[in-house]
């Protein structure tokens, strides 16, 4: 069967982030029979953990029954209704939910269907607030270097990895790229306050010359994911939103990744005690069940919206499936999980266990930085540990590293060189001994 239905899926699907010919000799293509907790199974008896939470959605495993339930129970209700004109329960309550774990002064939610339409529902917002106010030149946004934000078009423009943006550079709006507070590049003999208010003064000085063209700036609070899980401290976020503050332009905190739980808060602006102009939610919002996102925002900024119909100033942006029952169904079970068990003082004993897994890791010779914030751990490969030479891309490690780690029940997918856990909540110590051990031996027998 798995055979067979590679073969069918090959001759009809296009899949995601692949170069198609690598499913010919170089990646397996797996077909997934069922899941259950950390475990993906095929149809030949083999199972996988799924070290990466399924692409950073799945917070508390496959087919957890308290999720199943409850999509289950609204099936029978509502499935979808037209959400302009109308309301449903389930979305009332998610909002008030949502309003009341987020920062304070997030206040009204705007909802899309992915993380990307989430992005463009902030930028779209953040302009057209200036807008209404009378300052209509705030149009342009700072973005910080390696970002990512999505793949739609705005979400691309305002991103900076350029595997992913520079073949479309033609096609995307102009933003301001700020350096960003990536403690990998911080000199050893740097503190990291001095090395945060070095990067917040580079930042001022972009804004000091066009803060009255700026709109917003966007960050992904404490981790940058996509682009390596490069991490910065919280200190830095503090300054940004100072900065923003003296500069009149918006903060927007993507916490599509990092938003519930990973990185040992529930909220990542909640490690630095701020609270952003925009919130961005998807991904865990709905613990890896549906495709549902989030834009929160201040009433603030929602007053600038609110006027007479014929003054033209409402936010009409739209998707069809806003604000869909089965998927605000799921973001409300995975939120009782949170306000029901222990979930983020257990994760600091898992995150423990996890840097634990791999401590006989920091003495290899290609190991040239391991970090870790919560429950993502990411070890980055290179030639040099002292002058952190990265590796040619074009050897591919990664790949041979995934390849390895599937052949021991694994699925470990770096970015790059970049290996990391960001498992389900659930994972056990057990489970977690097989995602360190495995790592090693990949990286040993690989490089
Ligand atoms: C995944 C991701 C997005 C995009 O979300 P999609 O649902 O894939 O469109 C945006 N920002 C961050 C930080 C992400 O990790």
């Amino acid at each position: 069967m798995n055979q067979a239905l590679k073969k069918r899926s090959l001759e009809v699907l296009w899949n995601p982030c692949s170069q198609m010919q690598d499913y010919e000799n170089n990646i397996p293509l797996i077909p997934i029979k069922k899941a259950k907790g950390v475990w993906l199974h095929d149809f030949e008896g083999n199972k996988y953990l799924d070290a990466v939470s399924s692409w950073w959605v799945n917070i508390f495993g496959h087919c957890n029954n308290d999720i199943s339930n409850k999509i289950k129970e609204q099936l029978d209700n509502l499935e979808h209704v037209i959400l302009a004109g109308f309301t449903h329960e389930p979305i009332v309550k998610l909002s008030e939910e949502l309003i009341k774990i987020t920062p304070k002064n997030l206040d009204k939610c705007f909802y899309a269907d992915n993380g990307s339409s989430a992005i463009e529902v902030a930028l779209k917002m953040s302009y057209h607030y200036w807008l209404n106010i009378g300052k209509p030149n705030k149009n342009k946004f700072i973005t910080f270097s390696n970002s990512y934000h999505g793949e739609t078009l705005g979400a691309l423009a305002i991103s900076d990895v350029d595997l992913y943006k520079k073949t479309y550079r033609p096609l995307l709006m102009e933003v301001i790229t700020a350096p960003s507070p990536d403690l990998f590049f911080k000199p050893y003999d740097q503190s990291v306050e001095e090395y945060c208010e070095i990067k917040i003064s580079e930042l001022e000085e972009i804004l000091e010359k066009n803060h009255k063209q700026v709109s917003a700036i966007i960050i992904e609070p404490l981790v940058q994911c996509a682009g390596g899980m490069r991490m910065h401290d919280p200190y830095f976020l503090k300054l940004l939103r100072k900065a923003c503050d003296k500069y009149q332009v918006h903060l927007i905190a993507d916490e599509i990744a990092v938003g519930f739980g990973r990185t040992g808060t529930l909220f990542a602006c909640e490690q630095a005690n701020i609270s952003p102009d925009f919130m961005c939610l998807s991904k865990g919002l709905t613990g890896g069940y549906l495709p549902l996102s989030v834009c929160l925002t201040s009433n603030n900024i929602y007053n600038a919206f609110y006027d007479e119909y014929k003054n033209l100033t409402a936010f009409l942006h739209s998707h069809s499936y806003t604000g869909n029952p089965l998927a605000c169904a799921a973001a409300l079970a995975t939120i009782d999980i949170f306000n029901n068990k222990n979930i983020i003082e257990e994760n600091q004993i898992k995150s423990k266990l996890l840097s634990e897994s791999i401590k006989d890791l920091y003495d290899h010779k290609n190991v040239i930085d391991i970090r870790q914030k919560g429950m993502i751990l990411a070890i980055e490969l290179g030639e040099d540990k002292v002058s952190k030479t990265p590796f040619d891309w074009k050897k591919r490690y990664g790949i041979k590293i995934y390849n390895y780690a599937l052949t021991k029940n694994v699925l470990m997918r770096p970015l790059g060189n970049i290996i990391y856990f960001m498992p389900p909540y659930i994972i056990n110590e057990e489970e977690i001994k097989l995602l360190g051990n495995t790592a090693i031996e990949a990286i040993h027998a690989c490089i």
